[in-house]
């Protein structure tokens, strides 16, 4: 057997897939990649407009982040979290330096689920009250309470799991579910809706107000002017723990350390993954307020991992920030953002009838796709959260042009590594263009 056709025989037989009917797949074999490509085993080279699950934010096998695992590897691969090790302590530091306000301590955790379980868990703790309120549009992890306070229909067939959670409304000013026709209108009204839901569900239960700053895998919403700043001031209020889950959002994504950054927000927990080592090895954790992390001061912290701060992803966390640092990352991640992707998308736009919106920062940015001018979306919403008919089209028109694209529902998300060139994405620009005419066929 080829390579190639082992790789499938394997896969077909014994891996179990994510999210997946496992009789209706047929994963494309990846032999290998390098910045923002990767190549299938027929040589097949793919741009990588999806990074992956949007994790690859310094690109693919950048050779320092590489070369920094191979020396760590050969020092010391893995010792338990009781003890204190030179790149643990140096990751936490580099990370409660980049982040906002009296955030100084990191809980670590080997990906973005476990820090939202841990947060969730600090927060109830710390205030001594159970309710966790969180928004429909929002994707948290696939762990027990985790996937109970993500909103998207992931959770349904999950459900019942964890107790305690409450979903609300955020913004979106696109289909807004406040029927506002301004963003500041957007703003006020999904305020109040926070306002009325904490009171109604009783501020003395309420433990933490959960959101992502810029909710992802949901559409790329961006809050709108006065948003977060209105959530913080009502967490005040009312004693609450604000915790922005920046898993996604975080770490150069939105052309900032963190994305709470573009509107000078302080939550008390930050949960990260992904972004912090671009996903090569297993990382992820809390970052906690001093005023919380006294609450475990005296008292022990009931949760812990066996893989909690391990060395080998540190060091590849100390690296990967470093690399960001001396590189420029978040600059460029900012300025392709400004002036390549966001102009590029809204170009298409003019073009295409079947783009409905463009919306983004730095290299997250999202366009909808829908079949009128009333905005009808291309296609509804399914249980299993994949694109589907006409959107499958899409993703298979892309494909086919060497670009591998991150579809959900009717949305195309341009979420390319941060360190993609100007000229990458003018090629995946490009591509995008020739396959939003089958889109556009679609549109009435
Ligand atoms: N939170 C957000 C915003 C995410 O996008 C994700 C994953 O996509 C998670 C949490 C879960 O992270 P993980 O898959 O590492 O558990």
């Amino acid at each position: 057997m080829s390579n190639e056709a082992q790789v499938r025989a394997d896969d077909r037989a014994h891996v179990f897939h994510s999210w997946a009917a496992q009789g209706r797949i047929d994963p494309l074999p990846i032999e290998r990649a390098q910045g923002s490509y990767f190549w299938d085993y027929t040589g097949r080279r793919y741009l990588d407009f999806s990074s992956q699950l949007v994790n690859i934010n310094i690109g693919h096998q950048h050779p320092r982040l590489v070369k920094a695992i191979q020396e760590q590897a050969a020092k010391l691969c893995t010792i338990q979290p009781a003890f204190a090790n030179d790149k643990r302590g140096e990751a936490a530091r580099m990370i409660a330096e980049v982040a906002p306000g009296p955030l100084n301590k990191v809980f670590f955790t080997n990906g973005g689920a476990e820090a939202n379980e841990n947060a969730i868990r600090m927060a109830r703790l710390h205030t001594g009250r159970h309710k966790v309120l969180s928004t429909y549009r929002s994707y948290h992890g696939a762990t027990a309470t985790a996937i109970t306070a993500t909103g998207d229909p992931r959770r349904w067939p999950n459900e019942p799991v964890a107790i305690g959670v409450v979903h609300f409304w955020g913004p979106y000013p696109y289909r807004s579910p406040f029927y506002a026709t301004t963003p500041e209108q957007e703003t006020e009204r999904a305020l109040a809706h926070l306002r009325d839901t904490i009171v109604f569900e009783g501020p003395a239960t309420v433990a933490a107000v959960l959101l992502e700053t810029v909710v992802g895998t949901n559409g790329i919403l961006v809050p709108p002017p006065g948003y977060l700043a209105g959530v913080r001031a009502l967490c005040d209020e009312f004693g609450i723990v604000f915790i922005a889950d920046e898993v996604m959002a975080g770490f150069g994504r939105c052309g900032e350390w963190f994305a709470v950054d573009h509107w000078g927000v302080v939550p008390d927990l930050i949960t990260f993954a992904k972004g912090v080592n671009s996903g090569y090895l297993p990382l992820g954790g809390v970052v906690i307020s001093d005023e919380i992390a006294e609450t475990f001061r005296e008292r022990p912290f009931p949760g812990g991992l066996t893989y909690s701060g391990h060395p080998l992803a540190c060091a590849s966390a100390v690296a990967s920030m470093q690399i960001f640092k001396e590189e420029g990352i978040i600059e460029h991640a900012r300025s392709l953002g400004e002036d390549v992707i966001g102009p590029g998308l809204a170009e298409l736009a003019e073009r295409h009838p079947s783009v409905g919106e463009v919306r983004g920062l730095g290299v997250f940015w999202a366009i909808e796709l829908v079949r009128d001018s009333a905005g009808t979306p291309l296609v509804p919403f399914n249980a299993a959260g994949a694109a589907s008919g006409p959107m499958n089209d899409v993703a298979a028109a892309c494909k086919e042009r060497g670009l591998w694209p991150f579809i959900h529902f009717n949305r195309v998300h341009v979420v390319p590594p941060c360190t993609t060139t100007a000229a990458e994405v003018r090629e995946g620009l490009a591509i995008l263009d020739g396959a939003l005419t089958v889109a556009d066929g679609f549109y009435a």
